[in-house]
């Protein structure tokens, strides 16, 4: 009898560990699908730039003698693609290094001076934007202060990208229930409502034909970017816009305020 109970006993470890298997299967299988499709996308986006780099190249060496200004220009095109390529494989090693667990600091952080100081940084690739601060409180929370000032500068980036010259760029930090909110605001070219959620989303771009001719154009990998670091911070964020109006962005994290 006691042996029929083990037999038991043992068929029904052998289920359950079954099952587990199985589940976990099922996760390395959603894993992999995910990388999957991130190298196909990957491949994709990195396609692009380089089709124009050697079309470029290759009107060069057919037609030596076209005039100076017209090569000048094909050159200037070369360059736009070549940094926009950069641009991506930084980007998608970044992610890369977060998909694999790359660890996060645990450092003290003045939330205000980072954000002071990545608006001081703003100044110089924002043109003809109007930059302000308005409600900054002193706020102290532990994470890593590099891809906090990281995480603002593509908020940063994204605002001045989105908005056309002569508009205003606005930031905010509050704290309360220990709690930081630092909010991003701009007066731009704002998000309609059905994009909001896939922005988000690696690669995704509202609408590439929107952008500002001269600027190499972005890599879809900010806001993909901004997310994973306040993922790593516990925090949330999101995107609040209006077509025509502007987009703020919230970033809430944990932290305590200064006495
Ligand atoms: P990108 O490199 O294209 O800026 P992001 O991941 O940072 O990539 O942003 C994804 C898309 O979200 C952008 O292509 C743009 O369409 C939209 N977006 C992001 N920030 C703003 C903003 N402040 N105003 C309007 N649109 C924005």
């Amino acid at each position: 009898f006691l042996g029929f109970i083990g037999g038991c006993i043992e068929m029904h470890d052998r289920k359950v560990a079954e099952e587990a298997l199985k589940e976990r299967e099922t996760e390395l299988q959603q894993v992999m699908n995910v990388q999957k499709r991130f190298v196909a996308d990957a491949a994709h986006e990195l396609r692009t730039p380089l089709t124009a780099i050697q079309g470029n190249l290759d009107i060069l060496i057919r037609h030596p003698h076209i005039p100076e200004d017209e090569k000048k220009e094909i050159v200037q095109d070369v360059q736009r693609e070549a940094t926009r390529l950069g641009r991506l494989v930084n980007d998608m090693l970044q992610l890369a290094r977060g998909d694999s667990g790359l660890a996060f600091k645990e450092e003290e952080v003045d939330l205000h001076r980072v954000l002071h100081s990545a608006f001081r940084d703003a100044e110089r690739f924002s043109e003809d934007h109007h930059l302000e601060l308005g409600k900054v409180e002193n706020v102290t929370l532990y994470g890593d202060r590099d891809r906090l000032k990281q995480l603002l500068l593509i908020l940063l980036e994204n605002a001045v990208k989105y908005t056309p010259a002569g508009g205003t760029i606005r930031g905010t930090l509050v704290c309360s229930d220990s709690r930081a909110e630092v909010r991003i605001s701009d007066n731009g070219i704002g998000i309609a409502e059905e994009d909001i959620p896939r922005v988000f989303e690696r690669f995704y771009r509202v609408d590439k034909a929107r952008q500002r001719s001269e600027d190499p154009g972005g890599t879809g990998l900010g806001l993909p970017i901004a997310r994973w670091i306040v993922d790593q911070h516990g925090g949330k964020i999101w995107i609040e816009s209006e077509v025509g109006k502007g987009t703020t962005v919230v970033v809430q994290l944990r932290a305590e305020p200064v006495t």
